[in-house]
């Protein structure tokens, strides 16, 4: 049997990375899932391939920064689909290792887009799931959100954080309703689109000396834990975060 028969899903980020991968899961499993993101050719082609597989999708143009842009994405799906069970903030940007560590922009822009969009999906993804009588919302925050690192920029490491908090806070004010909220914390993946810091091969050869399992991530390796915790699987777990990491964080 299908794990989310007769879910509806929104992923964010889901051109790209481990969103994809989760838009593509989630979808495997029985929900319809909203592909949103910025780029849309990429968003469309993950559409393009949940419907080959049998599939529901749709993909949505959603800056997760732009609350205008989460009223219309949230519209648009509880007017197609009738309700959201599922919101996935896995949006995110990073700094390189080269960008000045006191620039005062790239705060703004990293804080923007991993805090201010999560904090937009959570209060958007919370209002919907309250008409349902409650839903499963997984943040991704990262071991950069637990601990400082060499070459990661402090506004992500920052923004990280405050994704945690946001999460924890949340699940404690939101259990009444039905709502479970929970973080993700991936450890050392494919490099992200944006980053310049895990994409060198000498701070990964490094970092991987921290992996008790020896390896970096695979994004598939990351959508299965959202699964569990998107799922019904998860039904008593709310505030907690699983780390997908290899055992970085236990050293
Ligand atoms: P990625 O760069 O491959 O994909 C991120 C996606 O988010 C892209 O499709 C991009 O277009 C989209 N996006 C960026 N800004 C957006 C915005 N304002 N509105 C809507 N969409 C936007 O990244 P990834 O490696 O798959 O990472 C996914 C998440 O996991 C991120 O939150 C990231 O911080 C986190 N993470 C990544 C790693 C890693 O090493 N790759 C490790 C830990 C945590």
């Amino acid at each position: 049997p299908m794990r989310l028969a007769n879910k509806i899903a929104l992923v964010t980020g889901a051109a790209s990375g481990m969103g994809a991968a989760t838009a593509r899961l989630l979808a495997r499993e029985g929900a319809k899932v909203a592909v949103a993101d910025l780029m849309e050719t990429e968003g469309r082609a993950v559409v393009g391939q949940i419907e080959a597989a049998g599939g529901e999708a749709r993909f949505i143009r959603l800056d997760v920064a732009e609350e205008a842009d989460w009223e219309a994405a949230l519209a648009e799906v509880t007017g197609a689909w009738g309700g959201l069970d599922i919101l996935v903030n896995n949006a995110g940007i990073s700094g390189s290792a080269t960008n000045d560590l006191y620039d005062t922009g790239l705060w703004d822009r990293i804080m923007a887009v991993n805090a201010r969009g999560t904090f937009l999906g959570v209060k958007h993804g919370v209002a919907a799931m309250r008409q349902r009588g409650g839903g499963s919302i997984v943040n991704l925050s990262s071991i950069s959100g637990n601990v400082g690192q060499e070459r990661i920029h402090c506004a992500y490491n920052a923004s990280k954080a405050a994704v945690r908090l946001l999460t924890k806070s949340v699940a404690v004010q939101e259990g009444a309703a039905g709502i479970r909220v929970n973080t993700i914390h991936p450890g050392l993946m494919p490099p992200m689109r944006t980053s310049g810091a895990t994409a060198d091969p000498v701070f990964r050869a490094k970092m991987l000396g921290h992996v008790p399992l020896g390896r970096s991530g695979e994004v598939d390796e990351v959508a299965q834990a959202i699964l569990f915790l998107a799922s019904d699987e998860a039904s008593y777990v709310t505030g907690a975060e699983l780390h997908v990491d290899g055992g970085y964080l236990a050293c």
